[in-house]
């Protein structure tokens, strides 16, 4: 008999007719004449209740049902007599697929901590948080194709390996078959890449982006969606050491469109996350974040405020002569630390921002240069809870600006001949951003910590799973 998936037997078109579930459980409880099982097998955060009518199976099969076990069930599907379920499966055929034997398995209980399931990263999918977590990844990542898609860019796939550490984003891993203990060396006892796998210095990529204009520079509108790597040793909530980011890259496109463009696309995703993972929602609201789903709708409602990084930087200012109490020092010049970014969204706007405009030494040398020669046309989507979860800008599309600012900063020339051919042949106006998959991943479950939203985790010193 073909299974069927729990969220359609809850829907309940099936009643009165015999259908084979296959699940794992997640609770068992009755007395000596019936057992009820909650089985749970993904499709859905809510389990199917079986009703086991225990004189109809031997004891050695009953006992091997425990919290954890894999079973294929074949029953009845009726309207259930109990509270809190629309329907139950009387059960006619019972298979253990697999034991999980209580004494050693894991998630015995309900409410485990989240830094214990952390220590279980491979178990913890059979819970009913991660369960949800995996389910709105997926759909977040729908949602972005759809979008994408349905606006006419194209899904373009860039190097995971690199030979140019030009993006200045962050730390790099680097990607060498060498024999560390036995080292090639030159004459004048450097390490000698030319005896390396690509015969060069090469490293895991921090940003597609530096590839992404050159298709976007052909093919007009394009993403990339893939996984980055960036070895910063900042062990906060909001970092990992792998994580994958959604950048889009636009010709044609200046920095207002390039703000519109990413404000639509974030309303987008969070409409798309309450159009489709309510159950999931409701349950992450329930048990982490009460305000989750109200918070979802707030920023569906208002505009972002737009405003420049000057403008910014005085407000903060009046806030300290205000007596508010920062970490680090506020001054024109400084670089915006999560603390600043969340007073402007949540204190001060009390909505998201986009800041544009920052000083060109604290932003990646590709940013176009505004007039007054100071400031670069960067812009920050930042968010209430998480700070930054989009960072992008109008790209320097002149030849000698770019090689100017590229010289100003240190990027050799020579490992961005490449990218400069851009401009020397048939530049035009574009502009991009990166969004953070797990930041906004973060932002749509409620989840306070990054290392809950993505399956396995990679951060300093934890690569187990
Ligand atoms: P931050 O200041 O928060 O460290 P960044 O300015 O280094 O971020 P960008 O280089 O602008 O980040 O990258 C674009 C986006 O990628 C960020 O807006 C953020 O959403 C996400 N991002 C950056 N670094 C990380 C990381 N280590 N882990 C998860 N997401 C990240
Ligand atoms: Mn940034």
């Amino acid at each position: 008999m073909k299974r069927t998936r729990i969220i359609e037997l809850l829907q309940g078109s099936l009643v009165g007719q015999q259908v084979n579930v296959k699940g794992w459980v997640r609770t068992r409880r009755g007395n000596k004449a019936i057992s009820f099982i909650a089985l749970n097998d993904g499709s859905t955060i809510h389990n199917i209740q079986i009703v086991v009518d225990l004189t109809r199976f031997d004891a050695d099969l009953l006992a091997k049902i425990t919290t954890g076990a894999s079973l294929s069930v074949v029953g009845e599907l009726v309207a259930s007599q109990g509270q809190g379920q629309s329907v139950e499966i009387q059960a006619s055929e019972i298979e253990v697929l697999g034991t999980a034997d209580p004494a050693t398995y894991p998630l015995q209980k309900k409410g485990h901590s989240l830094e214990f399931l952390r220590e279980i990263a491979h178990l913890r999918p059979r819970t009913n948080t991660f369960g949800a977590i995996y389910r709105m990844r997926h759909h977040m990542s729908i949602a972005i194709h759809t979008f994408f898609h349905e606006r006419g860019f194209f899904y373009v796939h860039t190097p995971l390996i690199t030979a140019s550490d030009a993006e200045g984003a962050g730390q790099m891993f680097q990607v060498t078959t060498l024999d560390l203990d036995n080292l090639p060396r030159t004459e004048d006892g450097q390490i000698d890449y030319k005896e390396d796998f690509f015969a060069r210095h090469t490293s895991l990529t921090v940003s597609g982006q530096l590839e992404g204009e050159m298709a976007a520079l052909a093919l007009g509108g394009i993403y990339t969606f893939g996984p980055t790597f960036r070895a910063e040793n900042s062990n906060t909530p909001r970092h990992l050491a792998e994580f994958w980011m959604i950048e889009p890259e636009v010709a044609f496109l200046e920095i207002q469109e390039n703000m519109d463009l990413a404000e639509e696309f974030i309303k987008y995703c969070v409409q798309w996350a309450l159009d489709h993972c309510m159950d999931d929602l409701t349950f992450l609201a329930e048990h982490f974040d009460k305000e989750l789903i109200d918070r979802l709708r707030f920023v569906l409602d208002k505009p972002f405020k737009r405003m420049t990084y000057t403008e910014g930087i005085e407000i903060l200012e009046a806030a300290v002569k205000a007596g508010r109490k920062f970490e680090f020092p506020i001054y024109w010049g400084a670089d915006l630390a999560s603390e600043h970014e969340r007073y402007l969204v949540e204190e001060h706007f009390q909505r998201p921002v986009i800041v544009t405009d920052y000083p060109k030494e604290i932003k990646s040398f590709y940013m176009k240069l505004n007039d007054d020669g100071k400031t670069v046309r960067g812009m920050d989507v930042l968010f209430p809870k998480i700070g930054e979860i989009i960072g992008g800008s109008e790209r320097e599309a002149d030849y000698d600006k770019l090689v100017q600012r590229a010289q100003e900063v240190g990027v050799p020339e020579k490992d961005l001949w490449w990218y400069l051919d851009s401009r020397r042949y048939g530049t035009a106006p574009h502009s991009g951003f990166g969004l953070g998959f797990e930041r906004l991943l973060l932002f749509v479950t409620g989840m306070a910590n990054i290392r809950d939203v993505i399956p396995f985790p990679r951060t300093p010193r934890n690569a187990e799973f």
